[in-house]
Parts: structure tokens; C-alpha cells; sequence
């Protein structure tokens, strides 16, 4: 049975990348008829941020990848909040020291602070386990009188000194560590509080996880959690691991940051972060106005093809389509114009139905209220395709609804004469007298008229733009003039002429 996780911490807002981890567990469930739970890894309290995990509900939400099992959503699995589980971890960690797999470390903060000062590279390792103070060093009968006096302790695995363990990745192959080189992690922590490295083995143990797609910054961790799925006597049952590719610089140099979208101007968190703390928000895909369609088809496709130039795909096609054989080992680079083109691309393909919602949320956002939503469902047809983000419909579109603002009077002032005046006055006299008006009559009647005039077509269409828009922007101007009415379209050339 296909089971698969996804395990943010609780620290804020989600970036793209983790978005494109759940994604990709999903779409591998999905896939294989199989179960996608979200886990919540909140045992580093001091990382805690009050409103992520409802941030990364809603989040997951929006995209449309709701999970099976979740804190919210308890399947047979619970807790689904590792703080919850605290209760089961220690058992575990005592085990491994039973077994000779982990000690007790009673260094205090003060301790360890003053070694790394003697040695800005020091690290907690079998080269100087020896002369610390833990159940290795110290004698059984001492470390016995610290336990039972409630020194406070530290848990650590006890790293094998010289072994290569290696794994089978489902996306890189065969990677191969040498244990000299890693250290003694911290399994438990003094308050009682398993560490990441800990509570992830338990909890993918406990919750039957047999695949696990987490992000490549997890790789050095992976031999690790590797010999405490062998240590705790688990082998056979442990879940294969994809690390997936880095999310790089639209350089690509290195891995985007959130620092790269302040600095290059675009988000990179799925949706916008307020933090709890300082008060400053981080913009999001979601209030710029991205389609949930678009922004996870841009994500699917980062670091993931289907081995054909398609790049449209919708939810049910990734799942469908999804092979980890397809996801690329090296990293994706981010191109943010690519991202808005995805955009582009799925406002023109949905249909109105799709689209009213959000078009709805981004007018009320841009604090325009008292609109007709009739008149923006037949409007929205016709915009559509010129919209990049669906809160672009009302820069697009707002002269539908109202009397242009401003008005582009450069562009037509320069060289506007008296001729111009004469045909717009006789337009005026036609349009009065049509009774037809659609875009199919207005047209070859306009056109008519200008032929009469002698004068080019563009010197009076831009100018008639202008008056009924306000800018040199739009969809077809005879489609504007009948959308507008009769009325509407004397008034404003009128208004023009004055
Ligand atoms: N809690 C880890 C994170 O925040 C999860 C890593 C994993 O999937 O093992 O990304």
C-alpha cells in the first residue's frame, strides 16, 4: 500500500518548494491509488510559528492536494502532530541506548558553547565522545547517579566510527556515505523532545509510510535516519526515499531563496505570509492573482517532464502522467516569466464558470464593490485572453463599467485637426440613427465612413479607442463599442469632442 507523507515544521509561510514536495507526494499517491497524510514535525519549539499550520491547511487547500490523514482530518494513524506524540519517542531512544546504539550525554549548553569556542569546527563526534561527559565516557555506576539524580541529558546516537552505508534513491541511484564524517546527533533533547531525526524514523515507522519525496537539503540527513530504521530493528520495513532536485535561481545560481523574490520582484510563498511576530508580509501566488491550476502545473513541471513538449497539464493529468523515472537529479531553475505564462495560459483556457470566483476575490481585494457580476461574466469572455493574472481584469476591463479616469490625450492631440472633429460629429449622427448594434454592424459602418472621409483607418480607430477606453489597450473596439451600448458610446464620443 502506497503511503506517503508530508511533514512541513510549523515556521512560517510555504515556499514554492514545499509546495512542490507535497505536490509531488500527492501526485505519487494519487497515482498509485495510495494515501497522502500531512504530519506536522513541530518538536523544535523554539521554531514554532503561531498560524503556519493553519497557513499550510489553507495553502494545500488552494492547490487543490488535500490530504487523507491530517491533524485536521485524523485517520487511524494520530496524533498527526509530532508535539502530540512526544510520549512515544522516548521508549524508542532508550531503546538504542540499551541496545549500544545511543548514550546519554549530560554536557550542559555552557559546556558545549565553551569547546566550539575552542574549536570553531567541533562537532559531537566518536574522535572526542570519549572526553565528554556521557554513559560512554563516564562509568556505569556514575552515569546511574546523574540519571537517578535528574541531571538533565541529551540523548545521542552513536554514530558508527567507520562504515559506508549507502541507499538506493528512487531519483539519484545508489548514494553512499561514510559515517566517519557524520556526527552524533542529538536523538533526544533535555526537555524530553525528540529531535527531527528521531521523530521522523518513529513516525514514518508508526504511520506505515512506504515512500518518502522530500526535499535534496534532506540528503545529508538520510544515512542518519538510515542506521536508526536499522538500529531500531526496522530495516526491512523502511520506506524508499526520493530526494528531489533543488528549485534554483532563475540564474541558476544556487537555490532560490525568499531573498531572490524581494530582490527580483516576485513571490516566491505560495500564498501571503503575515508574519506573527514583525508584522511583514511576504506577497504571495495566490493574491497576485494565480489560477491554483497554473501555479501547480508551473510546479509540476519544475523538475518533472513527461518526455514530451507538453507543458500544459492539468492536476488529473500529473497524477496520471506523474513517473518518478521523469524527475530530473539536477535542479530546476525558477523562471518567473514562465510562471505568468502558465497563468496566461490556463485564465485563457478556463472557462468563466472557473474563473468568477477569483475575479470576484481580486475586484473586492482592489476595493471595487457594486459591480454587476453579469455584466462581468460577458465582459470577462472578451478580456480574458489579454489577462495575466485575474487581477488584471479590472485595469482591463474597468471602462466597461465606468467612465475612464484618465485618458490617453497625448497620443491623439498632436494630430488631431479639424477633419478628425468633422468625422467623429458625422459618426455621431450615425450612431444615433443605428438601430443594430452589434460588433458585425458597427464595424462595416465605421469603416464605411472612413473610406468616405479619405483618411487612414489607424488615424481614426486609435483616437475612437481612446475616447471609449481611455488607452491604447483593449480587445477589439467594435466588440467594446457594442458591449458598451449605444448610449454609453454617444456620451463618451461626445464628451470627447468638447
Ligand atoms: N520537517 C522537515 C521539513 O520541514 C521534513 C523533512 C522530511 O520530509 O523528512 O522539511
Amino acid at each position: 500500500k502506497v503511503r506517503v507523507r508530508f511533514a512541513p515544521s510549523p515556521t512560517g509561510g510555504l515556499h514554492l518548494g514545499g509546495v512542490r514536495t507535497a505536490l509531488f507526494n500527492y501526485l505519487f499517491a494519487r497515482h498509485h491509488q495510495g494515501e497522502f497524510i500531512l504530519r506536522i514535525e513541530d518538536t523544535d519549539q523554539t521554531r514554532f510559528v503561531s498560524g503556519a499550520e493553519e497557513y499550510i491547511n489553507e495553502c494545500l487547500a488552494w492547490c487543490g492536494i488535500s490530504p487523507d490523514e491530517s491533524p485536521s482530518k485524523p485517520g487511524a494513524f494520530g496524533p498527526y502532530r509530532q508535539s502530540e506524540r512526544k510520549s512515544s519517542y522516548r521508549q524508542f531512544a532508550e531503546q538504542l541506548v540499551a541496545n549500544g546504539y545511543a548514550y546519554y550525554a549530560f554536557d550542559t549548553a555552557d559546556e558545549l558553547d565553551q569547546q566550539r569556542k575552542l574549536q570553531p569546527n567541533f562537532r559531537y563526534s566518536h574522535e572526542n565522545r570519549m572526553s565528554l561527559r556521557n554513559s560512554l565516557s563516564l562509568s556505569e555506576a556514575e552515569t546511574k547517579a546523574l540519571l537517578d539524580e535528574g541531571v538533565p541529558h541529551t540523548i545521542r546516537i552513536k554514530m558508527s566510527e567507520d562504515e559506508v552505508v549507502s541507499f538506493e534513491d528512487m531519483i539519484r541511484g545508489r548514494v553512499s556515505f561514510e559515517t566517519k564524517l557524520i556526527d552524533d546527533k542529538v536523538l533526544l533533547k533535555a526537555d524530553g523532545m525528540p529531535t527531527y531525526h528521531l521523530a521522523v524514523v518513529v513516525d514514518d515507522k508508526a504511520m506505515e509510510i512506504s515512500h518518502i519525496f522530500r526535499g535534496e537539503e534532506w540528503l545529508p540527513s538520510a544515512p542518519v535516519h538510515l542506521l536508526l530504521w536499522e538500529y531500531l530493528g526496522w530495516k526491512d520495513q523502511m520506506p524508499q526515499w526520493a530526494h528531489l532536485p533543488l528549485i534554483l535561481k532563475p540564474d541558476g545560481n544556487g537555490k532560490l531563496s525568499k531573498r531572490d523574490g524581494d530582490r527580483l520582484g516576485f513571490p516566491v510563498y505560495a500564498m501571503n505570509w503575515i508574519d506573527p511576530k514583525t508584522g511583514d508580509l511576504t506577497k504571495g501566488f495566490r493574491e497576485l492573482g494565480f489560477l491554483p491550476e497554473a501555479f501547480v502545473n508551473m510546479l509540476g513541471v519544475l523538475g518533472w517532464n513527461d518526455g514530451t513538449d507538453q507543458e500544459l497539464f492539468s492536476i488529473d493529468e500529473l497524477i496520471s502522467k506523474f513517473s518518478v523515472e521523469r524527475i530530473s537529479k539536477s535542479g530546476a531553475k525558477f523562471d518567473f516569466e514562465k510562471a505568468k505564462w502558465f497563468n496566461h495560459e490556463w485564465i485563457k483556457k478556463s472557462d468563466n464558470e472557473n474563473l468568477m470566483p477569483y475575479i470576484e476575490k481580486a475586484l473586492a481585494m482592489a476595493g471595487v464593490l457594486d459591480v454587476n457580476l453579469d455584466r462581468v461574466n460577458t465582459v470577462l469572455s472578451v478580456v480574458k485572453e489579454r489577462l495575466t493574472y485575474v487581477s488584471d481584469f479590472w485595469g482591463q476591463a474597468s471602462f466597461f463599467f465606468e467612465e475612464p479616469k484618465e485618458y490617453d490625450v497625448d497620443a491623439v492631440k498632436p494630430k488631431w485637426n479639424a477633419d478628425k472633429t468633422i468625422f467623429f460629429e458625422n459618426m455621431l449622427a450615425e450612431f444615433e440613427k443605428q438601430e443594430d448594434w452589434t460588433a458585425s454592424t458597427l464595424e462595416p459602418l465605421f469603416k464605411n465612413k472612413v473610406a468616405q472621409s479619405g483618411m487612414k483607418i489607424g488615424e481614426l480607430m486609435m483616437p475612437y479607442r481612446i475616447m471609449l477606453v481611455g488607452g491604447k489597450f483593449g480587445p477589439d473596439v467594435f466588440v467594446i463599442t457594442e458591449l458598451l451600448g449605444k448610449e454609453t458610446v454617444i456620451i463618451r464620443v461626445k464628451k470627447a469632442l468638447e
